[in-house]
């Protein structure tokens, strides 16, 4: 390859960043904490072990893990010589899990030890693996019945640190499945030169936000490692040279213990993620330490009532917009110099809307004749998008691929508005709107509107077929503190009153549930609600 030619890979991260950053540190847990050298070593000598093992440029390797150092090592060692990191669910029931894998054709899989018995139980099925890498949190020898098998640390420690070779920038690094909320889970692919433009994407658009992120700050994702490769964020942070936090499998009390020990000031993840840790019931024990915490949400709307929640903590919560397909970054709720004057309330609104197009992302939406709708915050159009660093395709389906990707534009199937400063809306998924009387009622609006009422911790609105309007909108609700129906419409009509809500928009029923179903990434699942109707 010619040197003048530069290729935008992972290998390309670490000259400079460890250059000004080589003694930066990654952390996980209480178990593990090194430097960006130690981590690049291991990273060297992991690859070169591959290597060793017999992994070929191109072939699959797949990771079961939660979000520990040993996947972030896979992050960069697996892309590193070639091979395509293949971040498994770990979320999905193991027949999907097993359905992901046999369709990636994963040559090798690098294993958390908790993982084994649900692959050993149907050990004969994975015919198509050559090779288990596995791995503990503790000393203890692992004992696996797969084969054949090799201990991650032993190959790390006998291997030499590889001289990362050149790769070509359009080499595929990363292959994941969508969450498959609609039938079986399609694969993504994402090249090294689309991760590389993705971080830089987010560095640029992060800048641009009222987060005000140096190298002072402190990560701490929330996002697994499994999923739309935690938003991009584990190539973003050592490209910028931040502080690391690895939680491992999430659980509210080791994250908080985190937040304190480490001095954690910047999170992103889920809204579900963010209301469990708020309603941890020995919050007020850490409240001091969320203070000044910088959190970027995304994945689903960012509901009023839980950003005010995250505000009375000192939190400041950004939102953002993207999906499976798009790597994910398209939008983020960032300001610019003109927006810095308005009124607290709203540019509080506008912080947590789905924003404005990510810098270098061409973002329209258009109504069925690609005509883009005008800015005036009524008129519902589809997101559609071209961006640097979007799938090329669903892996393995064409007939899938050629309707994502449409009369060349990335089809979101995102119904959203615009209103007059520019600030995108997303008012419902094409696939979850309500139609009531040949009108849509923009779910997510009426959501956010509910999560202000003081009662209500999650709510999720779903249509209700119905014989006179078609369909009719449902309020499903799980409650912080006590409250009746009455009450949440009496709240509701006064909404109507202050021109916020429509009439008609008001569900026909609210049905109180002890706690909200959700996805394998943690979003509250409409798809499981619609059988509780
Ligand atoms: P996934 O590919 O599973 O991450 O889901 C992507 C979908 O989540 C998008 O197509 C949207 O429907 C939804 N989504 C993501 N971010 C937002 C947001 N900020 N507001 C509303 N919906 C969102």
């Amino acid at each position: 390859m010619n040197p003048k030619d530069f290729q935008l890979n992972i290998n390309s991260i670490f000259p400079s960043s460890l250059w000004t950053s080589g003694n930066q540190e990654i952390v996980y847990q209480d178990i593990k904490r090194y430097t960006y050298r130690e981590f690049y070593d291991r990273v060297r000598r992991f690859a070169n072990g591959l290597v060793n093992l017999g992994v070929k440029p191109g072939d699959k390797v797949a990771v079961l893990d939660w979000d520990t150092y040993h996947y972030l090592e896979s992050y960069y060692a697996v892309p590193m010589i070639g091979a395509v990191l293949h971040t498994v669910n770990i979320r999905y029931p193991p027949e999907i899990i097993f359905y992901t894998m046999n369709h990636a054709g994963d040559k090798f899989v690098i294993i958390r030890d908790e993982f084994l018995p649900m692959v050993e139980k149907a050990a004969t099925l994975f015919d198509f693996v050559k090779g288990w890498i596995v791995y503990s949190d503790t000393d203890e020898e692992i004992k696996t019945t797969l084969n054949p098998y090799y201990n991650y640390e032993h190959i790390v420690e006998s291997s030499e640190p590889i001289d990362p070779p050149d790769i070509d920038e359009k080499t595929i690094a990363t292959l994941f499945y969508t969450s498959g909320t609609t039938g079986l889970p399609k694969g993504v692919t994402f090249s090294h030169r689309k991760l590389i433009l993705h971080a830089q994407g987010l560095a640029m658009s992060i800048s641009y936000s009222p987060l005000n992120i140096t190298e002072k700050d402190v990560f701490l994702g929330l996002v697994p490692m499994f999923h739309v490769h935690s938003w991009g964020v584990p190539y973003l942070a050592i490209m910028t040279g931040k502080k690391y936090v690895l939680p491992g499998r999430y659980d509210v009390k080791k994250i908080l213990e985190m937040i304190k020990n480490e001095h954690v000031t910047f999170s992103h993840m889920v809204p579900s993620i963010l209301y469990m840790i708020l309603t941890y019931h020995e919050i007020e024990q850490y409240a001091k330490y969320l203070n000044g915490w910088k959190v970027i949400i995304g994945g689903a709307a960012l509901p009023k009532g839980l950003a005010k929640m995250a505000k009375s903590f000192g939190i400041t919560t950004v939102g953002a917009y993207g999906m499976s397909e798009t790597c994910p970054l398209l939008t983020a709720a960032l300001f610019t110099d003109d927006m810095q004057n308005l009124p607290e309330e709203e540019k509080f609104d506008y912080m947590i809307s789905t924003g404005k197009p990510a810098k270098l992302v061409n973002l329209r939406i258009v109504d069925s004749n690609y005509k883009d709708v005008p800015w005036d915050n009524k008129t519902i159009g589809e997101i559609i998008v071209r961006a640097p660093w979007l799938t090329d395709e669903y892996y393995k389906d064409p007939e899938k691929t050629e309707e994502l990707w449409k009369d060349g534009w990335l089809h979101t199937g995102d119904l959203a508005v615009v209103d007059s400063g520019g600030y995108i809306h997303i008012v419902d998924r094409e696939k979850d709107a309500v139609k009531s009387g040949g009108e849509f009622i923009p779910s997510l609006i009426l959501e956010n509107i509910i999560s202000e009422i003081p009662e209500v911790g999650e709510v999720a609105v779903i249509g209700r077929p119905d014989p006179k309007w078609g369909e009719r909108p449902i309020a499903f609700i799980t409650l912080k503190s006590k409250t009746t129906k009455e009450k949440i419409m009496d709240e509701l009509f006064k909404f109507v009153d202050t021109g916020r809500i429509q009439k008609w928009w008001i569900p026909d029923d609210i049905i109180f549930i002890d706690s909200m179903p959700k996805t394998s990434t943690g979003k509250i699942d409409k798809k499981d609600l619609r059988t509780k109707l």
